[in-house]
């Protein structure tokens, strides 16, 4: 078999270097929360394919039901011959979303197609074009997604001009420490100085920026973009593709939130290792696209229907978001104990809802200037150390922890082990 390093010079030749890479290293075989690459070396899966695996890799349920589904048909394209996972699933996530009255669902292959085509339907909706995101939010990367995203590079710069009608509110929460009222002030702002809110389609918000650093959006945030919302027929779209499907101990992250959503964006563990992404939101909203308007000819795929429909069953069966809960307790004691040694990398900034904890590498105990040269570090060794770890954050200083919520106790104590020596050994 090819060994890690013939692989990564073949790949060097034949793939494009405009993707980047975590680890050097090629998988062979994985299983839960552990990882083999082709030279047989063990690794604890810290990343799930970034927030794709809140189920394991292989859940032995999910597997038997795409094999299941494997045995009758594999695609057909939804918009040519119809089958009832999709239609199954749909029902499924209109009964689970966090949003009151009737509810439909289109489904997609990936996050950034969910995002584009959330506002599509927004527009379609209000017959306006205008969109309001807020900076440091990753919406994907796709043209109108990565024009979404709050972060130049290394998302747009040099790829082409800014798309015209889409406008960035500072977010308060994180490194920028903006008030909740200062953000406000600049949306409206962007009401005065650029676009009437009447010229406005959506509002798009992730609840907990993801590839920003896990910095959750204040209530108060989220209760004044629903008001101005409902004043000025703007939708309210929640990107749930990092935090959806269990990661925040809720199925879905606006469930923290006592204020309801119209569109939802889901992806990433929806489907437990398959491509699949949804758009669910209200029917009077979803409707307004022309039959053809929306699709694709992967979109919904059966395979990945029938593993989304088993991810939910597990998280029924296996009580995921209890342990989801149980877990990020566990994270954030972890990580606050290691805020406090002196003989760790300085830590600050231990946060956390759910299991999707995070915290910042900085460059002195006690203050919160980033270190990010410290932090590819700390990701590099951990991985030479055997553990497959994150970083996100606009500085690059953030250590996200997106294992599995199904990983065994003893894996988890040993990748947190390794962690730990990860971040001692940086500090030595
Ligand atoms: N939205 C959010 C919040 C994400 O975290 C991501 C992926 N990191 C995307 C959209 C884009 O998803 P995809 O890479 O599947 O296009």
């Amino acid at each position: 078999m090819a060994t890690n390093a013939d692989l990564w010079s073949r790949r060097e030749q034949a793939v494009v270097r405009g993707i980047g890479h975590v680890t050097p290293v090629s998988a062979d075989r994985a299983e839960n929360a552990e990882l083999w690459d082709v030279e047989g070396r063990r690794y604890i899966d810290f990343a799930g394919g970034i927030a794709v695996l809140n189920t394991g890799h292989r859940h032995p349920k999910v597997l038997h039901a795409v094999q299941d589904q494997m045995a009758r048909f594999t695609h057909t394209c939804f918009q040519v011959v119809m089958y009832e996972p999709y239609i199954e699933l749909a029902e499924k996530l209109n009964a689970i979303a966090p949003i009151g009255g009737p509810l439909k669902t289109a489904l997609f292959t990936t996050g950034a197609e969910a995002t584009e085509n959330a506002v599509k339907i927004a527009r379609a909706a209000t017959g306006r074009s205008g969109v309001v995101a807020f900076t440091g939010a990753f919406h994907g990367r796709t043209v109108l997604a990565s024009a979404l995203t709050g972060k130049v590079s290394p998302y747009k710069k040099g790829l082409g001009p800014a798309l015209p009608e889409i406008w960035h509110v500072p977010f308060p929460s994180g490194p920028d420490a903006f008030s909740v009222e200062e953000s406000l002030k600049f949306l409206n702002y962007i009401f005065k100085a650029d676009a009437d809110p009447s010229r406005i389609a959506a509002i798009i918000i992730e609840p907990v920026q993801g590839e920003g650093g896990f910095h959750q959006a204040p209530p108060k945030l989220m209760t004044a973009l629903r008001r101005i919302c409902d004043e000025h027929g703007i939708v309210l779209i929640a990107d749930e593709v990092q935090t959806g499907f269990g990661r925040t101990a809720k199925m879905f992250a606006m469930e923290h939130y006592d204020v309801e959503p119209d569109v939802i964006c889901v992806a990433k563990s929806l489907a437990g290792g398959f491509p699949l992404s949804g758009v669910i939101g209200r029917a009077s909203i979803m409707d307004a696209a022309e039959p053809g308007g929306l699709g694709g000819t992967y979109a919904g795929n059966p395979l990945a229907c029938a593993a989304a429909l088993a991810v939910i069953s597990v998280f029924e069966e296996e009580g995921l978001l209890e342990r989801s809960q149980k877990l990020g307790e566990t994270l954030l004691a972890r990580m606050e104990a290691l805020r406090l040694r002196n003989d760790v990398v300085p830590i600050s900034g231990v946060r956390g809802l759910g299991a999707m904890v995070a915290f910042d590498i900085v460059r002195e105990r006690g203050d919160t200037v980033p270190d990010p040269e410290a932090t590819k570090h700390v990701v590099q060794r951990a991985y030479e150390n055997g553990l497959i770890l994150l970083s996100c954050g606009t500085s690059a200083n953030t250590i996200r922890i997106l294992v599995p919520l199904t990983v065994e106790e003893n894996t988890l104590d040993e990748g947190l082990a390794k962690l730990e020596t990860a971040l001692m050994a940086e500090a030595a």
